[in-house]
């Protein structure tokens, strides 16, 4: 007896169809699994033995060989369980043969039967429809995951008895396990608690405008301050001035933590913007990604949000150069024997150091630090990455008229709007081309899409020259001052908007 049963796995965040078949006939009793298993894929056969013996259902005496094709496609995870059980069954004549066609099968069995949750469901899902899948059977906890793609049938089950009882010829499926169903609309529009508000950080008008410029056009920030002058609240708003997320962004960033097994139980989308904000212990696999069992890291967990390095100097000089590839190419390589892993990795990145070991230079009075160690903690932090900051703001320790309800803050509410009248410009401009914001602007388009005026070609003739740029530099103030202009609602980048991007150049 043979049978082939529908079922999907990941491969980075790509999912991939794998067809589970199942074959009996009577030789000497044996078990044997095959078609490039990883460990948690083998241990399979024992999981799916015992639960199906706690559930009723013996395995004859005969001998069993499962296939997981293409077998030339790596296998990992443990949402093979299932469909490896289901497939059993039907071969054991318990449901006939066509109760399983057009119906894809994934999730995770306990000892005794019980579905548990697994990784890639919504991937997985979403391949499935575009293939013309009509039904999905997964773990109940990831029902709503998958429930998010319309079109195609997602059903929740507790446990393999439900699964059998639904397979019988002539039940009505809809009563045993009924189609779970979200209101993707309504997801989308609820947004939450209020995220945190620049109202409340007292004085920095300087941080402020970078930290607007940089959510504006995407662009990365490095903010250099004593301790205690707002840094990290400043970053922890930055989120809450970002444009929302558009709906397919959402399923893009809900898929890649759907694959690291991130979602919250019931959590059927991520509709706000990430933000992830590592201890300086962090190991470069768990911000990079990758590892024996490959996961996105913390910086795919960013995606389309901001990646947020507070005290840089402090995080191992191999983590921050572990950064430099995929903060310019806003992906994660990871290679594998079987070929590279890629992960998306489009963050806006944030970081915030001391300007000493004391944090309290060039204020002499409090900073004891001496030449030599201060250049020793800047050089911590390697050229590249530096390179990579587009917009560099100095930050003073909030002064007493600030701290005394001298003037009303603006609000993030205020900010945002502004952000989101320069994030419609800039749709206009790139409609048809691959770039979202300024930021995105590849070195080949910049004179295209950051174009200058007589006048302003000459003062960054002036400004190429005294400042020492490089291309990249030239490029990234021409960025920059796209994104101020945009923010002023002005068609041609001014001199003024080049001289305010200059000055956020590192000195
Ligand atoms: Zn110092």
């Amino acid at each position: 007896m043979f049978c082939k049963i529908l079922s999907g796995g990941v491969t980075g965040i790509q999912a991939g169809f794998v067809w589970v078949e199942v074959d009996m006939d009577s030789g000497l009793p044996s078990f044997t699994m095959v078609g490039s298993l990883g460990n948690e894929v083998r241990e399979s056969r024992e999981r799916v033995g015992v639960a199906l013996k706690n559930t009723g259902f013996s395995l004859p005496a005969s001998r069993v060989t499962v296939n997981l094709a293409p077998a030339d496609r790596h296998k990992e995870g443990t949402g093979f369980d299932l469909p490896i059980a289901v497939g059993l069954l039907q071969a054991m004549d318990y449901f006939p043969k066509e109760a399983t066609e057009g119906i894809l099968f994934l999730g995770e069995l306990g000892l005794s039967g019980e579905l548990k949750k697994v990784r890639g469901v919504l991937p997985i899902v979403r391949a499935a429809k575009e293939a013309g899948i009509r039904e999905c059977i997964v773990p109940a906890e990831n029902a709503v995951e998958g429930a998010v793609i319309p079109g195609i049938c997602v059903r929740g089950a507790e446990n393999i008895l439900q699964i059998v009882d639904c397979l019988q010829e002539g039940v009505d499926r809809e009563r045993i396990l009924p189609r779970t169903c979200v209101d993707r609309n309504r997801i989308m529009a609820d947004t939450g608690e209020p995220p945190l508000d620049f109202a409340h950080v007292c004085g920095q008008q300087t941080a402020k405008r970078g930290a607007e410029i940089a959510a504006a056009g995407f662009h990365n920030l490095l903010m250099v301050g004593p301790p205690g002058a707002g840094k990290s609240m400043i970053a922890k708003r930055i989120p809450g001035i970002l444009p929302p997320l558009l709906e397919e962004e959402c399923l893009e960033v809900t898929g890649i933590y759907s694959v690291a097994g991130k979602l919250e139980d019931g959590q059927a989308l991520v509709t706000r913007r990430p933000f992830q904000s590592p201890h300086h212990t962090i190991t470069q696999t768990a911000l990079i990604g990758g590892g024996k069992r490959p996961r996105p890291g913390l910086i795919s967990l960013s995606h389309r949000g901001v990646l947020f390095l507070d005290e840089l100097p402090e995080f191992s000089r191999d983590v921050i150069d572990a950064l430099r590839q995929p903060l310019e190419d806003a992906v994660v390589q990871v290679a594998r024997l079987d070929g590279n892993i890629v992960y998306p990795a489009d963050v806006m990145f944030v970081a915030a150091m001391n300007p000493c070991p004391c944090g309290f230079y060039p204020d002499r009075n409090r900073c004891q630090c001496t030449q030599p160690q201060i250049l020793r903690y800047r050089g911590k932090i390697s050229g590249p990455i530096l390179d990579r900051m587009d917009l560099c703001v100095e930050l003073k320790a909030v002064e007493i008229q600030n701290l005394q309800g001298g003037r009303a803050e603006e609000s993030s509410a205020k900010i945002r709007a502004r952000v989101e009248g320069a994030r419609m410009l800039q749709r206009t401009r790139f409609a048809g081309t691959m770039y979202r914001f300024n930021a995105d602007i590849g070195a080949a388009d910049v004179e295209r899409f950051c174009a200058l005026r007589a006048k302003e070609k000459k003062l960054m003739e002036k400004l190429y020259e005294s400042m020492g740029l490089g291309a990249r530099g030239y490029h990234r103030i021409l960025k920059v001052a796209r994104t101020i202009a945009d923010l002023a609602g002005e068609e041609w980048i001014a001199e003024e908007h080049l001289l305010e991007a200059a000055g956020y150049r590192l000195v």
